[in-house]
């Protein structure tokens, strides 16, 4: 039996979310999920949505409580307790507002924040973190998930411009000598508003030993169409078949590769990402079209999308500027600037560091990959055992937590969401992913 410590690291939070079973699985599950409040510790009557009794599905009170949880059974009984246990009755909106508010929160103050989602593929790393993408390459950017169904970074945008806008207005109002409502500039960059505020997106993969640009990274449109025109090639097809001009793919083919490289910040700072695209975006809705866009420059293909996701790590960041002229008179120019990032992770599948254990040094991918997720998982758990600043936090071992420090530790909250399966098939990966969860949490 093993039992961990929720107290202490407040800095680092974990969460497990248990995902519904799919149509594939045998609905034997393998986990108990336990009510810590009450008196008498009680097992939710459905925790995995089994009957479509509507009074089963837990309110977002009830999940509040939910921190143990059991896998197993009998002698073979483990106990894990965790600042969250979200039931696969959980809605999106509970995920976002009971472990993602104080985040957003947090970036509005200045602070850099992480939410990494961790497990094994198929977990709903995805969902959780993104909502339901559907893969089809027919679907335009335009056509949004839907709103119930939305993941925790378009929720987070929302979040964030929503604070930034109440701030402005809030500095507007407050600020202004004589002015009177209607008098007041509804531009957000208008030079009499004492705050002001800029939000941009980036988004990157690590795939292996390489960091690629999901946004706007010619090298990936090239990778897509070269790959169409051999295929069509090989067919002897006409170039205008293709839909596009012999002369447009060669420019293409052979423009510059675009590299990607890292170059460590200054101390306490995360790795700079260098060449990668930072868009600015001035909604969430704007961010998303970015983030779809990106999704499909990643692989092509619904089927690819699994294989693809489960080996490489996907990093979406905002990134938000706020100035704040003090003082209401022309002359007094003190500015005070504060800019923060707040890091989404896509965590590649948990299964993948299992894998390269067992096949050693063959699998140089498998290993790469197993780099991260280690990296990740010490850097985390050192974290946790910091009890000076003369503690060894071994950022360097991976890229994946080069560009993370600065976002890790300290007054920077960071989120670790494991995704499981309640199905008893996955037993072995499911104990795997909370014995790396717990071990970010135990101190
Ligand atoms: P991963 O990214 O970990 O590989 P996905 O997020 O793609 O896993 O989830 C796999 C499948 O399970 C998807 O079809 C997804 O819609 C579904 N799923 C995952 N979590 C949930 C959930 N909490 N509620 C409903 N469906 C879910
Ligand atoms: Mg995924």
């Amino acid at each position: 039996t093993e039992v961990s410590n929720v107290e202490g690291n407040s800095s680092v939070q974990v969460a497990i979310r248990v995902r519904p079973f799919n149509s594939k699985e045998e609905k034997r599950d393998c986990l108990q999920l336990y009510n810590n409040t009450d008196e008498n510790i009680q097992r939710t009557s459905d925790p995995y949505g089994k009957t479509s009794d509507p009074n089963d599905t837990l309110d977002t009170e009830h999940i509040e409580k939910f921190k143990t949880i059991h896998v197993g059974e009998d002698e073979n009984k483990h106990t894990f307790t965790f600042d969250q246990v979200f039931p696969s009755t959980t809605q999106q909106q509970d995920v976002y507002s009971h472990c993602v508010i104080p985040l957003v929160e947090s970036c509005l103050e200045g602070y850099n924040a992480s939410i990494l989602a961790y497990g094994q593929t198929g977990s709903g790393k995805t969902h959780t973190i993104l909502g339901d993408v559907d893969s089809d390459q027919n679907l335009s950017p335009e056509q949004s998930i839907s709103s119930e169904n939305e993941g925790i970074i378009p929720r987070s945008l929302r979040g964030l411009f929503q604070g930034l806008r109440t701030k402005q207005r809030m500095n507007t109002t407050s600020g202004g000598n004589s002015a009177s409502n209607k008098e007041l500039p509804a531009s957000p960059t208008s030079k009499q508003t004492p705050f002001e505020y800029s939000v941009k997106i980036s988004f990157i993969e690590i795939y292996g030993d390489e960091i690629r640009d999901l946004l706007d990274n010619p090298e990936l449109d090239d990778d897509l169409s070269s790959s169409v025109a051999s295929r069509q090639l090989k067919r002897s097809l006409t170039t205008s078949e293709l839909g596009v001009s012999r002369r447009s793919l060669t420019r293409r083919g052979s423009s510059m590769k675009k590299k990607i490289s890292i170059r460590d910040g200054k101390a306490g700072e995360g790795a700079e990402v260098l060449g990668a695209e930072k868009i600015e975006i001035s909604s969430a809705e704007e961010a998303m079209l970015h983030v779809r866009k990106g999704l499909r420059r990643r692989v092509t293909g619904a089927t690819a999308m699994n294989a693809h996701s489960s080996r490489s790590h996907a990093i979406f960041t905002i990134l938000v500027h706020q100035t704040m002229r003090k003082g209401n008179s022309a002359k007094n120019h003190a500015v005070e600037m504060k800019t923060s990032k707040l890091h989404f992770v896509d965590l590649c599948g948990s299964e993948s560091a299992k894998r390269a254990h067992t096949y050693g040094k063959r699998l140089r991918e498998g290993i790469d990959i197993n780099v991260g997720l280690l990296a990740l998982g010490n850097v985390i758990s050192a974290l946790g055992k910091q009890s000076g600043p003369q503690s060894h936090v071994p950022y360097r071992d991976s890229k994946l937590t080069r560009i993370l420090k600065g976002s890790l530790g300290g007054n920077h909250k960071t989120l670790m969401i494991a995704c499981i399966s309640p199905s008893y098939s996955n037993e072995s990966e499911t104990m795997s992913t909370l014995r790396y969860a717990n071990r970010a949490k135990n101190i």
